[in-house]
């Protein structure tokens, strides 16, 4: 069994490489920006709730992300894995992350941090505006804050990993296919 979190700053990447891998080795992908669109345009509770956190660039509340995740973990536990993307993003996810795998008997194969400068992130998220219709990512002001809150919230995620020995850094700036290979090579020197 692989079960995999996909780390990094938003426009990274982790949402092209998530799809990529969940095919490759059989994983459900579980994007908890994914679910809170879905859930936005579906027009639920979940999604009402949401909305004003993520249109401004901000986290969406830890009790509300954590509880939308375990359902989602609980509901496909046993399949042949997991490839997390967007998630944890704060320690209180992280924490409760842990304590769910545990219950659950789910081992973290490892965290795949994608590593790209600032300036190429911004140019990614300005291009994507275009295509993704993303409100969050048509406003210069809101794709800065989104930076912010990775730098404050998200970035100490990756000392919590290491300190656990399963934190891959892979360079996040050549083409898909070569990140996608660099992070296979890792995986398969990890399962
Ligand atoms: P990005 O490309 O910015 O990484 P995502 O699609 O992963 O975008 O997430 C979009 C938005 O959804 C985030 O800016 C945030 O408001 C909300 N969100 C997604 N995942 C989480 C999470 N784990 N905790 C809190 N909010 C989240």
């Amino acid at each position: 069994m692989i079960n995999l979190i996909l780390f990094g700053p938003p426009g990274a990447g982790k949402g092209t490489q998530a799809v990529k891998l969940a095919e490759h080795f059989g994983l459900r992908h579980l994007s908890t920006g994914d679910i809170f669109r879905r859930e936005m345009a579906e027009g639920t509770e979940l999604g009402q709730a949401a909305k004003t956190f993520i249109e401004a660039g901000k986290l969406v509340p830890d009790d509300i992300t954590i509880g939308m995740l375990k359902n989602h973990m609980m509901a496909h536990r046993h399949g042949s894995g997991f490839i997390l993307d967007g998630f944890p993003r704060t320690l209180p996810q992280a924490e409760a992350l842990e304590r769910l795998m545990d219950e659950l008997d789910l081992p973290l194969t490892a965290v795949i941090s994608l590593e790209v400068e600032d300036a190429e992130l911004i140019r990614r998220l300005r291009g994507r505006a275009a295509t993704s219709g993303r409100t969050d990512d048509a406003d210069e002001n809101i794709i800065r804050k989104r930076l912010e809150v990775y730098k404050s919230e998200t970035l100490p995620l990756k000392d919590y990993y290491r300190r656990r020995s399963v934190l891959q850094e892979v360079n996040g700036m050549g083409t898909i296919e070569k990140i996608f290979s660099d992070i296979c090579s890792r995986i398969q020197a990890e399962a």
